[in-house]
């Protein structure tokens, strides 16, 4: 057995993991920024709730009817963002959608995403990328108080 193939097992255990027991799912109480979000394509539907103090994500939440790869991906992102400060969300943000569109290597951006390097699969089904990025870019919204709803299309 080669190490890809225990990688990608990995990985998809993870995926199946935070889709069936998502964390960090539900209203956010003392949230101070928050947004909707749309992949018409699928049919996702997320809110992501942030509350952000002294430049710092200190909680991060969603709730919506999503797929298991939007849904996978908004319990890992959460549980990515507490912590970091508003630089560091912008920039694993630029990590994650790099890695997701093909312009970076797994092994380029790994060590900074850690377990979000576990949805790098899902860039070989284009269809899907739209599932797993829309979380990230419904959270972008919300960390630039954005008022229209995200739109994938
Ligand atoms: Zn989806």
């Amino acid at each position: 057995m080669s190490l890809d193939i225990d990688i990608t097992e990995l990985y998809q255990e993870l995926i199946l993991d935070h889709s069936k027991r998502p964390r960090n799912r539900g209203e956010l109480p003392g949230s101070n920024h928050q947004a909707d979000g749309h992949n018409p394509l699928c049919g996702d539907r997320i809110t992501v709730f942030l509350k952000i103090e002294g430049g710092r994500v200190v909680d991060a939440a969603f709730v919506g009817e999503a797929c298991a790869i939007c849904t996978a991906s908004a319990s890992m992102m959460t549980e990515k963002l507490k912590g970091l400060t508003v630089q560091q969300v912008e920039t694993v943000f630029g990590d994650f959608h790099d890695l997701l569109t093909g312009h970076v290597a797994v092994a380029d951006v790994a060590q900074r995403l850690g377990k979000l390097a576990a949805l790098s699969g899902v860039q070989r089904f284009p269809i899907r990328v739209k599932c797993a990025t829309l979380p990230w870019h419904t959270m972008k919204a919300a960390l630039d108080d954005r008022a229209e709803p995200v739109s994938t299309e």
